[in-house]
């Protein structure tokens, strides 16, 4: 009955008294698959738009939001992914970045000096595992995620996260999930001490992948990548844009192929089978993020045929996980973004009508300025910490107490005085100014910089480098192009939803990545206190009744 009069009602035939069609709006999904694509940029999912046949083809059918953002300035991976299924920005969240410096807490470095630097998905007071560089830990995440929350309302509720990077898997799945899992540079594995949760069908995944690192590959380019595929020359000899074949042994290659997609895939439906997801009594939730349109990304830039093919592998990977899931037999309800966005490499942007695309120059590194600083202040040493050359910078502890004023002035000036600096704010400037309240496309930077701004975890100045300059200073080391900026390109990212029999629409204007974990909590009436999340519920029915919680 219930399911009739969803039906009924997302047709429109249905006229009741509002509260009546609140309650009739929306039944209950038996399973939430929520999925994020790593650097997956609305350009990107534009830019193949029309030429879909798999899982994007379904998924561009359902309700479509193509000006998703990623709001806040430091657009990488774990600041992402930490918004994705928690409603909440970075500044909320505590994920300002994938590293940020503790410059109170000095651990030891290999090298015997002080190591400033955590990870966003590590607990660095516990010592790693051997042969582990660190161990890894949910507990920098200051929010519960959804899964969080489902499991707190119903324990019953089972929660499986699945990822290429840990990071992701951690910031998705949170602090409960009964499995979270990723590939941890050899194998698919899961949280130290908790090894006993994998399920044995993730051994002769893991032997697959293995031996297709091994043997090496070469990644089929269809057809409709013909016309990308122009090398561009990274002034070494070597270039993008033409597929090559991956030598053996090459893990790092073969991450950026589809296959490591396929092979995250097969991990989640180990899980779901494994949990029987959405069999139960209550509605259980799937968390996958694949990470190869990432490594692609950063390997061979986003407008080479490198990224074309990965595109398409990726959309036939997604068709497989809706065949699987359309075979599991339950009634589930998806939702697809991304972490950020991405940026083509400079050397491209520069032949394709970009010309002031450029590589940021190696005088802007913290260590460079700092020392500089410090000759200047006469001090020891650098006045900064870390080698980053924007974003969070940090104020070494050798800087004399009554003298850090100074210092922040001068590394202000230093940066302010770069051609290729478009803003610097220091943290009194950051704490003092209100959260963004406009729709996000229409943020100032100082708004997008408060919204991943944490006041234990942020930098002591903010610098901001100008459009179109690509933070990699040099193409020949290794990866060669980026994101991380506050522009557009790496803020735009796609926000999909569908669900069976429900129809499509497109919502061109501006939604948040945030609006996620609200929106999928109205659709199993989970209660959200809209003043713990930032987000804001995305309605998602085409006709008068909302999924929406009434105001
Ligand atoms: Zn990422």
């Amino acid at each position: 009955m219930k399911t009739l009069r969803i039906a009924l009602a997302t047709l429109g035939c249905v006229t009741t008294a509002p509260a009546m069609a609140q309650e009739a709006a929306v039944a209950k999904p038996k399973l939430i698959v929520a999925l994020a694509v790593d650097q997956l940029s609305t350009d990107i999912f534009n830019e193949y738009r029309a030429t879909y046949t798999g899982g994007f083809k379904r998924l561009t059918s359902g309700i479509v939001f193509p000006r998703g953002h990623q709001g806040h300035a430091a657009t990488e991976t774990c600041p992402g992914h930490s918004t994705i299924l928690t409603g909440s920005r970075p500044a909320r969240t505590g994920i300002i970045a994938n590293d940020w410096m503790q410059p109170g807490q000095p651990r030891k470095g290999k090298d015997g000096k002080p190591n400033y630097e955590v990870y966003c998905a590590e607990d660095p007071m516990i010592a790693p595992a051997a042969g582990s560089a660190y161990t890894v830990s949910g507990q920098f995440l200051r929010v519960p995620t959804l899964g969080d929350r489902m499991k707190a309302t119903d324990p019953r509720t089972k929660v499986v996260s699945v990822s290429g990077k840990d990071r992701a898997a951690v910031m998705m799945g949170g602090k409960t999930a009964d499995l979270t899992i990723w590939w941890n540079g050899k194998a698919f594995g899961t949280y130290a001490g908790q090894e006993d949760r994998i399920p044995a069908a993730l051994a002769p995944i893991n032997a697959a992948s293995q031996t297709k690192v091994a043997k090496g590959g070469l990644v089929p380019m269809p057809k409709q990548c013909a016309r990308y595929a122009r090398p561009v020359s990274l002034g070494n000899g070597a270039s993008v844009g033409v597929i090559q074949p991956r030598k053996p042994k090459d893990e790092r290659g073969w991450r950026a192929t589809a296959e490591f997609d396929q092979a995250t895939l097969d991990v989640a439906l180990a899980g779901l089978a494994a949990h029987k997801l959405g069999k139960g009594d209550t509605t259980d939730l799937l968390a996958i993020s694949f990470s190869a349109t990432d490594y692609v990304g950063h390997s061979f830039g986003t407008e080479g045929a490198e990224m074309c093919a990965q595109i398409f592998g990726l959309d036939a990977v997604l068709g497989k996980l809706f065949a699987a899931l359309d075979k599991h037999g339950v009634d589930y309800v998806v939702s697809l973004t991304a972490d950020h966005g991405g940026h083509d490499l400079p050397e491209r942007n520069a032949l394709h009508g970009l010309p002031p695309a450029e590589r940021v120059d190696k005088a802007l590194a913290a260590s460079s300025v700092g020392q500089s600083i410090a000759g200047a202040m006469l001090i020891e040493g650098s006045a900064l910490v870390g080698r980053a050359m924007f974003g969070d910078i940090y104020l070494s502890p050798t800087v004399p107490p009554g003298r850090r004023a100074e210092a922040i002035g001068l590394a202000a000036s230093a940066y302010r005085s770069h051609r290729q600096v478009e803003a610097v704010f220091t943290r009194d400037q950051i704490i003092a100014s209100p959260a963004p309240k406009a729709p996000v496309d229409e943020w100032s930077l100082l708004e997008r910089v408060k919204a991943s701004f944490d006041p234990e975890r942020s930098g002591d100045l903010l610098v901001l480098l100008k459009p179109y300059v690509t933070p990699i200073p040099d193409s020949t080391m290794g990866y060669v192009a980026t994101h991380g900026s506050p522009w557009g390109y790496d803020r735009r990212v796609p926000i999909l939803f569908w669900r069976k029999g429900m129809p499509g629409f497109e919502q061109p204007n501006a939604a948040e990545t945030a609006d996620i974990l609200p929106t999928l909590a109205s659709l199993i009436a989970l209660p959200v206190d809209p003043a713990s999340i930032d987000g804001r519920c995305l309605d998602l029915l085409a006709g008068k009744p909302s999924n929406c919680p009434a105001k």
